[in-house]
């Protein structure tokens, strides 16, 4: 069953914030956090309920009501994806499947709920070297590219390129080239369950690139595009159905 998505989208932002605390050249670009940083894009954007989640707090911020309160969860994370506690990423995995958008940015590519629920190893090649890097629109009209024309440029990032070991995207919108000559295919998008899963490239912590207009833009776009369509699924043990299909079965 397909429904508009939920009027007043309620969007976790997590981060597991330890470069900011432990590197002073990241301090220095994102002082306040880049899930600080990441959710005031969203605000700027007009979503009116934000909040934000890092790896220090109990559940690592996702105790189970709070989830079941969160329509999309975008995630940050890069040096501590094995402290990602697996309780959590079954219920963040669990909530996919039920009708959550998740958003993965930049080096959530190996994060643990990314990779479980795309299910193969998200690798890829890298290079930290501070070029440029052009994003290009290969899906004109896609909601994931409103108000940033055919694509934009980054002055500076970190190469990622191909082979990028995901499973073929149900929709691909971005695809990056970077001064080495790779390519990457930046902005993808999947359907599990009941959930929406985006994956958006650019992000990488030295460099000021969730500063940048269309990044924002790009990341907001996810977050909506990612929102709940479907009535939430209920897990009732060998299926997972719609509660109105559940209904009509106890109606006989
Ligand atoms: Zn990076």
């Amino acid at each position: 069953m397909t429904t508009s998505p939920p009027a007043r989208l309620r969007v976790v932002v997590w981060n597991e914030n330890v470069h900011e605390r432990s590197r002073p050249e990241v301090a220095r670009i994102y002082p306040e956090g880049l899930h600080r940083c990441i959710a005031a894009a969203l605000t700027e954007a007009g979503l009116a309920d934000v909040s934000t989640a890092t790896l220090d707090e109990p559940e690592h911020g996702l105790a189970a009501e709070r989830l079941d309160a969160t329509d999309v969860l975008v995630w940050w994370g890069h040096a501590a994806h094995d402290r990602v506690n697996d309780a959590v990423v079954d219920r963040v995995q669990r909530r996919v499947l039920e009708g959550m958008g998740f958003v993965a940015l930049h080096s959530a590519h190996e994060s643990k709920p990314f990779r479980r629920l795309l299910g193969t190893p998200c690798t890829l090649r890298w290079r930290e070297d501070g070029a440029a890097e052009r994003v290009w629109v290969v899906q004109p009209g896609h909601p994931l590219a409103e108000g940033v024309g055919d694509g934009f440029w980054i002055d500076q990032e970190e190469m990622y390129g191909e082979p990028f070991a995901i499973p073929e995207p149900d929709e691909l919108v971005f695809i990056s080239w970077f001064a080495g000559g790779e390519v990457f295919r930046s902005g993808c998008c999947w359907r599990r369950g009941g959930g929406r899963i985006v994956y958006f490239r650019p992000g990488h912590e030295t460099f000021a690139t969730y500063r940048q207009p269309e990044v924002r833009r790009v990341v907001a776009n996810a977050v909506r595009y990612a929102a709940p369509r479907t009535t939430p699924l209920v897990d009732r043990g060998s299926e997972w159905v719609a509660p109105a299909v559940e209904a009509r079965r106890e109606r006989g």
